[in-house]
C-alpha cells in the first residue's frame, strides 16, 4: 500500500508513510476516531490530494512555455482570457478559484496558445497568494518570451474570506501586473476592453 502512495505522490515509502501518519493526527486532533469506516482511507485521500494540488512545485513553467517558442513577426495583442485556475491560499491552505487573463504583444516570438493556461495552472498548484500568483505568470512570460509587453489579471473567490464568514460571502478579488507596452493606457484599455466583452 505505502509502495503504490509514494509512486502516486511523487514521495519515498518514508515520506508517505510519515504524511499519512501525519494526516491520521490531523483527524484525531480535530475530535475524530480515524478508525471509523468512512475516515479509514481518509489519510490516504488527504496525501494524494495535497501531492497533486501542490504539484506545481515540481514542474517547471518557463521550460513548458521555452519548449512551445516559435518565431513569428505578428506583433498584435495575443489575448488568452477565461482561463479557469484552482490553487490553494498559503495562509489557510483552503483553495482560491477564478479566471486568469493574460494578455501579450509579441517581440519576434510567440508560444503555442495552450502554453499560457499551463503556466497558469503550474503556478496555481502551488500555495500562493493571489498577488504573487499575477506577478509570477506575467515575470514568466516575460523572461521567456520577452514579448513588448504582458498583463494579467485574476479574478478569484477565495474560500478562506467565503467559507469563515470573514468578508463578503460573493466578493471577487480582483488583481492585476504588466509590463512593457501595457504601461501605455490605450493598451491597457483595449486588453481590458476585449477580456470585459466576454459577457456579450
Ligand atoms: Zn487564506
Amino acid at each position: 500500500m505505502i509502495e503504490e502512495i509514494a509512486k502516486n505522490t511523487g514521495l519515498t515509502e518514508e515520506q508517505a508513510a510519515e504524511l499519512l501518519s501525519l494526516n491520521k493526527r490531523i483527524l484525531e486532533l480535530l475530535g475524530e476516531d480515524p478508525n471509523r469506516e468512512g475516515l479509514l482511507k481518509t489519510p490516504e485521500r488527504v496525501a494524494k490530494s495535497l501531492r497533486f494540488l501542490t504539484k506545481g512545485y515540481r514542474e517547471d513553467p518557463a521550460a513548458v512555455l521555452r519548449a512551445a517558442t516559435f518565431r513569428e513577426d505578428y506583433q498584435q495583442m495575443v489575448i488568452v482570457r477565461d482561463i479557469d485556475f484552482f490553487s490553494l491560499c498559503e495562509h489557510h491552505m483552503l483553495p482560491f478559484f477564478g479566471k486568469a487573463h493574460v494578455g501579450y504583444i509579441p517581440n519576434k516570438y510567440i508560444t503555442g496558445l495552450s502554453k499560457i493556461p499551463r503556466v497558469v495552472d503550474i503556478f496555481a498548484r502551488r500555495l500562493q497568494v493571489q498577488e504573487r500568483l499575477t506577478t509570477q505568470i506575467k515575470d514568466c512570460i516575460q523572461e521567456t518570451l520577452n514579448p513588448l509587453g504582458v498583463i494579467v489579471v485574476i479574478e478569484a473567490r477565495h474560500m478562506c474570506m467565503q467559507m469563515r464568514g470573514i468578508e463578503k460571502q460573493n466578493s471577487i478579488t480582483t488583481t492585476s501586473d504588466f509590463t512593457g507596452a501595457f504601461a501605455d493606457k490605450t493598451t491597457r484599455d483595449e486588453f481590458l476592453n476585449l477580456i470585459e466583452n466576454r459577457h456579450s
